[in-house]
C-alpha cells in the first residue's frame, strides 16, 4: 500500500545542477526516515526488506541520517547468529521536534512533538470565548515562551504546524472558521512572524486523517474515510489511493456540512440541518447536565447514562449519523472508516447500528465489509497531527536539514 503523503509529486527531470543519482539518494533518504518516523525502531534488515533497498545502500543511508542527527542506534529486539549477539536497531532522533498548535473555540493547545510522534510536552490554555486571531497568536507565543528554556536546552525545532477547524488554503490562510469566528485571516503568516519559524496550517480533520494513516488505525490503508475531529464540529478527511484528497484550494472533505435534514437545526454555516448541527455534543451536554466535556470524560458519562432523554437523543443522533455514513461510504468506497472525537464516543456506545450503516449493498450485490474503527490516537491525535505538517519538508528531503 502507498503511504499517505502531503508532498507534491517528484518532478520528472532533476533540477539544474543535480543529477538523477542525487534525486534517487534524496528519495531513498526520505523513504528510510519516513519509515522510521511512522513505525519507530527497525533493524537494518527490516529497513532493507520494507524499502527493497540492498544491505550496503541501507547502511550508507543510515550513516548519512545519523550524521545529520536525524536517527540514532538503539538496542534491538533481534539476535544474530548462534552466539546471540544482540543487534542494534535504528530509531528516529526524537530531540528533532516540531511545535504542534491547535485552535479550538474554548482552548488553545501547544505541544512539543519529536520525530516518531513522541509528545514531549503540552500546554493547554482555556479561553472563555473563541479567541480572535491576534489573541490566539499571543496565547501561542506565551505558551512557547513557557517552554523556551527546555526547548533551547534539549531540542532542535524544525517549525510549527497548526490545526484549524475551518477552511484553510495552501498558504495557511483561513478562509472561514465558523466555530472560531475567523474570516480571511493569514494566521500561519502571523504566527510565523511572531515565533520566527516556518508555520504550516491545515484543516483539523485533514490533519487527523493524515495522523491516523501514519501512526494509528490507518497504517497501510490506501483508502480511508475519516470523520470527526473536534468535540463541537465535524470535519472530514479523505485518503484516496494513498493521498490526502485536497480538492479546489484544499477545501475537500467538508462532510460536516452535508445536509441531512433541510428543515433541521440552524448550522453555524448558515444552512439548516447540516450533519454537524444534527449530530452534536452541544445538544447532548445540557441533557447530561455537563459542559465542555473532553473525549475521555464523555466516554465515562455515556457509559453510565441511564436518563431516558439522553438515551433517546443518542439514538436519534446515531440514526442521523448512520444515514450520512451510508452515503459517504457509497460515494468514496473506503476500505476503512475512522470516527474520532465526539463521533468516536458515539461509536463506542452504538457499534452495531453504525457497523450496519457501512455494510454496503450496491444494487443488491453481496455486502462488502468495510472496517469501522474509532481513532486509535485518541487524545494524542491532535497533538501528533499538526506536527506532521511541520515535519513534511524534513521527511521529503532529510539532506536539506543541515546545521
Ligand atoms: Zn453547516
Amino acid at each position: 500500500m502507498t503511504p499517505a503523503v502531503f508532498e507534491p509529486a517528484t518532478p520528472l527531470a532533476p533540477p539544474a545542477g543535480r543529477t538523477t543519482n542525487d534525486l534517487i539518494r534524496q528519495q531513498n533518504l526520505a523513504s528510510v526516515l519516513s519509515l522510521l518516523h511512522s513505525r519507530g525502531a527497525l533493524s537494518r534488515a527490516q529497513l532493507g526488506a520494507t524499502t527493497g533497498l540492498n544491505r550496503s545502500t541501507v547502511t550508507g543511508l543510515v550513516m548519512e541520517l545519523t550524521e545529520l542527527g536525524l536517527v540514532r542506534e538503539a538496542p534491538g529486539g533481534e539476535r544474530t547468529g548462534k552466539v546471540g549477539r544482540p543487534t542494534l536497531d535504528i530509531e528516529p532522533e526524537d530531540h528533532v521536534a516540531a511545535l504542534s498548535v491547535r485552535a479550538e473555540p474554548h482552548a488553545v493547545t501547544v505541544a512539543l512533538v519529536g520525530l516518531g510522534g513522541v509528545v514531549h510536552a503540552r500546554l493547554r490554555h482555556d479561553t472563555a470565548s473563541p479567541p480572535s486571531p491576534r489573541r490566539f497568536v499571543q496565547i501561542v507565543e506565551s505558551s512557547v515562551e513557557a517552554m523556551r528554556a527546555d526547548i533551547d536546552r534539549h531540542y532542535r525545532v524544525v517549525g510549527a504546524g497548526l490545526a484549524v477547524p475551518g477552511l484553510v488554503n495552501a498558504n495557511g490562510s483561513v478562509l472561514v472558521s465558523p466555530t472560531l469566528g475567523w474570516k480571511r485571516d493569514p494566521v500561519a503568516a502571523r504566527l510565523s512572524d511572531q515565533l520566527g519559524m516556518p508555520v504550516t496550517a491545515g484543516n483539523d480533520a485533514s490533519i487527523g486523517a493524515l495522523a491516523e494513516s501514519r501512526f494509528g488505525v490507518g497504517v497501510g490503508v490506501g483508502n480511508l474515510l475519516y470523520l470527526g475531529g473536534a468535540m463541537h464540529s465535524i470535519g472530514g478527511g479523505l485518503i484516496i489511493d494513498g493521498t490526502l484528497l485536497r480538492g479546489t484550494s484544499g477545501y475537500a472533505g467538508e462532510l460536516g456540512h452535508t445536509v441531512v435534514d433541510p428543515r433541521g437545526r440552524r448550522c453555524v454555516c448558515g444552512r439548516r440541518g447540516c450533519l454537524e448541527a444534527e449530530v452534536s455534543l452541544d445538544i447532548l451536554e445540557p441533557l447530561l447536565g455537563r459542559r465542555k466535556l473532553d473525549e475521555d470524560e464523555l466516554d465515562v458519562e455515556l457509559g453510565v447514562a441511564r436518563n431516558p432523554r439522553v438515551m433517546t437523543e443518542v439514538t436519534r443522533q446515531v440514526e442521523v449519523l448512520s444515514i450520512a455514513l451510508t452515503n459517504f461510504v457509497n460515494a468514496f468506497s473506503p476500505e476503512t472508516v475512522v470516527l474520532s472525537g465526539y463521533l468516536g464516543a458515539l461509536l463506542s456506545v452504538s457499534r452495531e447500528r453504525l457497523a450496519d450503516a457501512v455494510r454496503v449493498h450496491p444494487l443488491g450485490a453481496e455486502g462488502r465489509t468495510i472496517r469501522l474503527e474509532r481513532a486509535h490516537l485518541r487524545s494524542r491525535l491532535m497533538l501528533v497531527g499538526p506536527a506532521e505538517l511541520a515535519f513534511a519538508d524534513l521527511l521529503s528531503n532529510p539532506a536539506g536539514f543541515r546545521g
